[in-house]
């Protein structure tokens, strides 16, 4: 059984990997496509999305919210905030929301 914890301490995991995808890239182009990780809870899950290393950057301007694959949302720890063909914005909600917070002090 995988515990709500350990799903959002995955999700942490990935957006560690997703920003320093971000930070490279930004120093080529800020506005093509890049390849991020898909941040949803699945462990399994290793699916690329489509992301502009500055759409990206504006879903990391908040701590609780993360980029996943539509479709791979989980009901009851995050729900839907905004999105298009390529990817869905997810907010944490609950405890999740607590750990991903905490897991990213410098984004209150
Ligand atoms: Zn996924």
């Amino acid at each position: 059984m995988t515990t709500t914890g350990e799903l959002a301490r995955r999700q942490t995991m990935f957006r560690e990997v997703n920003e320093n995808i971000a930070s490279l890239t930004n120093l080529l182009s800020a506005t093509d496509y890049q390849l991020f990780i898909c941040e949803c809870s699945d462990n399994a899950c290793a699916e690329s999305l489509d992301l502009t290393a500055e759409e990206y950057m504006t879903v990391r301007a908040s701590g609780t919210h993360f980029v996943v694959k539509p479709g791979h949302q989980q009901a009851g720890i995050e729900r839907v905030v905004d999105g298009n063909g390529r990817f869905l914005v997810v907010e944490k909600i609950g405890r999740a929301a607590d750990i991903a917070q905490a897991d990213y002090p410098d984004h209150k």
